[in-house]
């Protein structure tokens, strides 16, 4: 029986470890906070600091192979665990160390001539405050390492806000930032890449993404992109993930925008659809939560799959629309529960199809804390009946 390690013990790891379990595999997850939600779905769990050797070292060493569900782990450390214990890491160190940092991340892009949006490296804060002056508004300052669901990103479009921002920032000094174009975004997609130890690569279906404040809000499917831009989009991700050699799961978030004839992006033109790679996540993705329940194969059970050499094939879409709505913390504020979310309302939602719920002790405004999967005949009713559950729940902005 194949032991596997999962860095992180959030949700994502949670999904991935019951599909590992599905298989007999057994789960161990390492996590530095003690209330971390997946530790109960698994016999063993490690609670330790990222940068605890000694603990991770025996970690590695009770698993035949490792693999994360977040991207904020050193990679010197890691590399010198693989070195020491010889348990191989899952996409490699390789590839986390270029996806965890958004300058690494970019240059790839630019370097290998997959498309990216305009951006500016400044390896510390003052060179972010000369930098900033001289780049065109609007804009996106975000710090190259460590930020999620838009923590970490200030959106400048004028000169007061950057200097109402830059005066407000304080990090350490060797903090390095990146200064990003804002891109006029017509729509923001994902593509998953599943790719195993023979080279064989399948995706799942684009998934059309509707953020809120930098956070995930609904993702949708199939997507509303006419099909040669989805084709596209799966040819830029597989092209990337060969290019990674990812081992594992490669998601790319990409923007969309209607073409403007500026001839100095890197960008990649189809019909009247300018595309742009905003990030890799080498891990199962927010938006593949969908997978779950609209597809022959989901992000989770590809992952298990490839980290259990077992034979990965083309998931295929389940017939109809699908919609998956994050749930945040402010539903629970508003519901005035700690845990569990009341979902007496639910049976007067028959489209709601599944909904999972984190078990996260404490509930903060914009934290995810649980998703629901809405499946319709049509588009417009698969938003309808998400939008009225949400009102339902108590949902509110
Ligand atoms: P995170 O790591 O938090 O997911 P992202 O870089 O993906 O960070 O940014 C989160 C969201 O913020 C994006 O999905 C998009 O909606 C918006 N955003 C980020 N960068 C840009 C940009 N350069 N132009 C326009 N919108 C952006
Ligand atoms: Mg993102």
């Amino acid at each position: 029986m194949r032991t596997i390690g999962i860095l992180g013990g959030g949700q994502l790891g949670g999904m991935l470890s019951e599909a590992l379990y599905n298989y007999g595999a057994k789960v161990v997850f390492y996590d530095p906070d003690p209330l971390s939600p997946s530790f109960h779905k698994s016999a063993f769990h490690y609670q330790g600091d990222w940068n605890d050797a000694e603990k991770l070292e025996a970690f590695f060493r009770q698993c035949d192979l490792v693999t994360y569900e977040f991207e904020n782990v050193a990679t010197d450390l890691l590399n010198s665990l693989i070195e020491k214990t010889k348990k191989p890491l899952f996409p490699s160190e390789n590839v986390l160390k270029i996806t965890q940092n958004r300058i690494a991340e970019k240059t790839f892009l630019q370097k290998n001539n997959l498309p990216v949006c305009k951006f500016i490296a400044c390896s510390n804060l003052s060179e972010l405050i000369t930098k900033a002056k001289n780049f065109p508004f609007p804009f996106i300052i975000k710090t190259a390492y460590g930020g999620y669901d838009g923590k970490g990103q200030w959106v400048i479009e004028n000169v007061t806000a950057l200097n109402k921002t830059l005066s407000e920032i304080t990090t350490k000094e060797n903090t390095s930032f990146i200064i990003e174009e804002k891109i006029d975004i017509f729509s923001e997609a994902s593509c998953i890449v599943a790719r195993n130890s023979q080279n064989i690569t399948v995706c799942l279906p684009i998934f059309d993404n509707i953020h809120k404040n930098q956070i995930l809000y609904q993702t949708n499917l199939p997507s509303q992109l006419p099909i040669t831009v989805q084709q596209k989009l799966q040819n830029i991700a597989i092209q990337a993930a060969e290019k990674l050699d990812v081992l594992g799961l490669l998601t790319t978030e990409f923007f969309i925008s209607k073409v403007k004839n500026d001839n100095v992006k890197q960008s990649i033109e189809i019909d009247d659809f300018q595309i742009y790679i905003n990030e890799f996540a080498p891990r199962p993705h927010n938006s593949g939560h969908i997978s779950r329940n609209s597809c022959t194969i989901s992000q989770y059970d590809l992952l298990a799959r490839i980290l259990l050499d077992i034979p990965i094939n083309k998931p295929e879409l389940y017939p109809g629309y699908f919609c998956m709505g994050n749930l945040l913390g402010s539903t629970w504020i508003n519901q005035k529960k700690e845990k569990n979310l009341n979902l007496s309302c639910w049976k007067d939602h028959p489209n709601i199809i599944s909904v999972t719920l984190y078990g996260k002790e404490s509930a903060t405004k914009q934290r995810k804390m649980g998703h629901f999967i809405c499946h319709a005949e049509n588009i417009t009713d698969c938003n309808k009946f998400s939008e009225n559950f949400r009102k339902d729940l108590n949902e509110s902005d």
